[in-house]
């Protein structure tokens, strides 16, 4: 091809351009959108009453490329308990310097306790920083959702977690001025446990039952 050919091919993408419309962002005043799959920072997510979905197994640790994941599980007790079933995530930490952003530990956690969020915003000027723990990666509490530890739905098994049978729309859960959790069941009956651990149940026929902690 002639070279002045090769030339007004040029001058033609530059003329084209003058009449688009400039798709300058100005960050950070005005933050751009990302795509809703965006690979952003991570969240440790709760169930529907606060309890936290992380069981503490390190799959998603064992699954990052980039060593980017500590976790160290702990036992629930009765008297202290994090998340529904044996185990909780006790500490967990990702460290931001690491990550490559991949979404594998999401993909590896059982219990989809670890999900990825769009905010990009996590800049800083020191390593200690940039290792997210349970105190920014855990998801805030909302309506209805109360600060763990506490017990599990009264009547409920960790299996009703898992399965999706404790949600906010089937469950209405709430703490008492005596600090006592109340939640109503899938069924629309009320399970109430007080402060010595006695649970109260009132069936669809409006008759009560108690069941003491011994049985
Ligand atoms: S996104 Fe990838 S690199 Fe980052 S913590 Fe998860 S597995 Fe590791
Ligand atoms: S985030 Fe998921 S995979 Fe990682 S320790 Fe918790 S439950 Fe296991």
């Amino acid at each position: 091809m002639p070279k002045f050919l090769d030339a007004l091919a040029g001058f033609a993408v530059t003329f084209g351009s003058m009449f688009k419309k400039p798709i300058t962002e100005e960050y950070p005043e005005k933050p751009g959108r990302v795509a809703r799959r965006y690979h952003g920072r991570h969240q440790l997510n709760r169930y529907a009453d606060g309890l936290e979905k992380c069981i503490g197994c390190e799959l998603c640790a064992w699954a990052c490329p980039a060593d980017a994941i500590y976790v160290e599980g702990a036992d629930n007790t009765d008297a202290e308990r994090y998340s529904p079933g044996e185990r909780y995530g006790r500490v967990y930490q990702i460290n931001y310097l690491r990550c490559i952003g991949c979404g594998l530990c999401i993909e590896a956690c059982p219990t989809r306790a670890l999900t990825m969020t769009n905010d990009y915003e996590m800049a800083d000027d020191n390593r200690a920083d940039l290792i997210y723990g349970k105190d920014k990666l855990l998801a805030p509490l909302e309506p209805g959702m109360h600060q763990p530890p506490h017990p599990m739905a009264p009547g409920s098994t960790d299996e009703d977690y898992y399965l999706g049978n404790i949600t906010r729309q089937s469950s209405a859960h709430r703490r008492d001025s005596d600090d006592a959790p109340h939640v109503t069941d899938n069924n629309g009956a009320a399970h109430v446990t007080d402060n010595n651990g006695v649970a109260h149940v009132t069936d669809n026929n409006g008759v009560a039952h108690v069941r003491s902690t011994n049985g």
